[in-house]
């Protein structure tokens, strides 16, 4: 009886330990950008999403240039997919693929300059619920921002989209502090260095802006508060969206790294299980943990 009850208790040992090894997956797809610095970004973001401790991640990577008739990641292996991709469309059935993912219960991440791509495809558009460049004009949808009263406004009036002013730090100001992304944030945190996306415009569906930041118009600006940490449900999957993170000092930043890992978190169970750290920025100071880069 003993050697079985210690059969038995050993693998419920192996099976404890295995269960607790067990990390969700993440994939980063990357190999086209207007931003230099993508190769680079992607590995800090890899970094970023593997020392939580709670996944293990895979990149794609296209071809260097023009639609890449061999990309064809299998998403469905995966918790999040993490875009850092602005370039040439995906094949038909890679597309299809990937908004099957989403719709089915798949994590989205979309961030800087990701937001850039695909301009045309109706899909990818509803996904992320704002994009900017890429020839999105009135026919993408509304303008979103926040305006002095603190009311989301969809603004319909024709225009571009997509814009920014001089690169500057500025103010991140939380909107909804229940959300498990931004719950125990300051309620204003100073983001290092950035270009300020503004005139994103999109479907804007089922989405919800958790944070923003002020354009000003001393750099250029709306004089808006554009939409900075924002979420969209899409068929049953979650999408986290920030359009932060253009340059490796951008994605330095306490503030983005946390907001990275927590979104990555709550795109693939709904829920954050990190605390916000303790270097996180305040309101009047940047806070950036060096990348080597
Ligand atoms: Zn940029």
């Amino acid at each position: 009886m003993s050697r079985r009850v210690n059969l038995l208790a050993l693998l419920l040992v192996f099976t404890m330990t295995i269960a607790a090894q067990a990390k969700m997956k993440a994939l980063i797809i990357e190999g086209q950008n207007n931003h230099g610095v993508w190769p680079k970004t992607t590995q800090m973001m890899k970094g970023y999403l593997e020392e939580t401790g709670l996944f293990q991640v895979d990149v794609a990577t296209t071809a260097k240039s023009g639609s890449d008739p061999d990309f064809a990641p299998t998403f469905t292996d995966y918790d999040v997919v993490v875009s850092n991709y602005n370039g040439a469309p995906w094949p038909e059935a890679t597309q299809k693929a990937f908004i099957d993912y989403i719709q089915g219960g798949g994590g989205f991440v979309v961030v800087h300059a990701a937001n850039n791509a695909f301009g045309n495809w109706k899909e990818y558009n509803e996904a992320i619920g704002l994009g900017g460049w890429g020839g999105r004009n009135e026919k993408s949808g509304p303008y979103i921002y926040v305006n002095a009263d603190g009311k989301l406004i969809r603004d319909t009036s024709p225009g571009r989209g997509g814009n920014h002013g001089s690169q500057h730090p500025f103010v991140v100001t939380v909107r909804n502090s229940d959300h498990p992304i931004t719950k125990g944030m300051p309620g204003a945190w100073l983001h290092e260095k950035d270009e300020l996306y503004d005139l994103l415009r999109g479907p804007a569906e089922n989405m919800t802006v958790l944070a923003t930041a002020y354009g000003s118009k001393d750099f250029g600006g709306t004089g808006r508060h554009e939409p900075m940490i924002f979420t969209v449900d899409y068929g049953k999957g979650r999408v986290f969206h920030t359009p932060m993170g253009h340059g490796i000092y951008s994605q330095e930043c306490v503030g983005f790294i946390t907001t990275l890992q927590r979104g990555a978190e709550w795109a693939a169970t709904g829920k954050v299980t990190q605390k916000i750290p303790k270097d996180f920025p305040t309101m009047d100071k940047i806070s950036k943990r060096p990348s080597g880069n």
